[in-house]
């Protein structure tokens, strides 16, 4: 008599169940935003890498594709509100859904005041706080409607101290800090909302201070610095929490930084 046993076939592997999230993070071309790319990929979500660079997010979503990882690369300036709603759009329907935003894009051009480089003041407020809220424009409609999604934002430690030469750039992480803090406290409680805020960490930022006394001041400044994937890893630890713990604020910098 022959028993019928419900078995895996040997020669086809399990299906495993993708447990992966889809997850969009912007100014992913270096630094912060690359580093969070790479590590959440390498965890086994599906990245969509965004920014203005789309030469350098197709080498390194090429990279991750190699290392049979999930991602893809997406143009994207944060400043344009309507491309930043369609890129979203685009997104849910391709996968179906979008889980986190991580609202990462940002320049530092620091300077005293008394510079008067207002171009600069103006580029900072567009890229650091409209550019974040673009981007919760973007995804709150369909994070309402799932009710699920995570937003975070990587501010910094200007968001809660100013120096000299750091008015402007503070005022706008100090910004993206409230309307991020405000988010939480409005959204739908199904919703995790995150602010991660790093301290002196190794990237490209500094390298487009055009003022020479900010960018003198910034040699001794940054000279203890953490890589960028210790910052990533701190967003890796919120995502990976159970969808009822929602990790509000982490504030990580160098062990030598006062
Ligand atoms: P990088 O200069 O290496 O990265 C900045 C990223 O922002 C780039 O990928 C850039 O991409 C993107 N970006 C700039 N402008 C735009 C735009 N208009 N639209 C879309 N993307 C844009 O610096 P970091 O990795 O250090 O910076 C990432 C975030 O971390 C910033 O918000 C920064 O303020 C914050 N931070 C950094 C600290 C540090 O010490 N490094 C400390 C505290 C906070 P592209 O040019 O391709 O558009």
């Amino acid at each position: 008599m022959t028993t019928h046993h419900t078995t895996t076939d040997n020669t086809t592997p399990p299906q495993r169940e993708r447990t992966g999230k889809v997850v969009l993070v912007t100014g992913a071309s270096s630094g912060i935003g690359e580093a969070t790319a790479r590590r959440l990929a390498a965890q086994g979500h599906h990245v969509v890498l965004t920014g203005r660079r789309t030469d350098r997010l197709h080498t390194i979503t090429t990279d991750l594709t190699d290392h049979g990882h999930t991602a893809e690369a997406r143009t994207l300036d944060v400043t344009d509100r309507d491309a930043f709603t369609e890129l979203v759009s685009n997104v849910t329907a391709t996968h179906g859904h979008l889980d986190v935003l991580v609202g990462n894009a940002g320049v530092m051009l620091l300077s005293r005041l008394e510079s008067l480089l207002v171009d600069q003041w103006d580029r900072m407020l567009d890229v650091n706080v409209r550019g974040l809220y673009n981007g919760i424009a973007a995804v709150l409609p369909h994070f309402n409607d799932r009710r699920s999604g995570h937003v975070i934002t990587i501010a910094s430690i200007g968001a809660h101290q100013v120096s000299p030469t750091s008015a402007i750039y503070s005022a706008t992480k100090y910004a993206a800090l409230a309307l991020t803090e405000g988010l939480r406290q409005e959204a739908d409680p199904s919703i995790r909302v995150t602010t991660v805020s790093p301290g002196v960490v190794e990237s490209e930022l500094a390298d487009h201070i055009t003022d020479t006394h900010a960018a003198e001041l910034m040699v001794g400044y940054r000279a203890a610095h953490i890589p960028s994937d210790a910052v990533a890893r701190a967003v890796a630890y919120a995502i990976d929490q159970p969808a009822d713990v929602d990790v509000n604020e982490i504030i990580i910098r160098p062990t030598a930084q006062r």
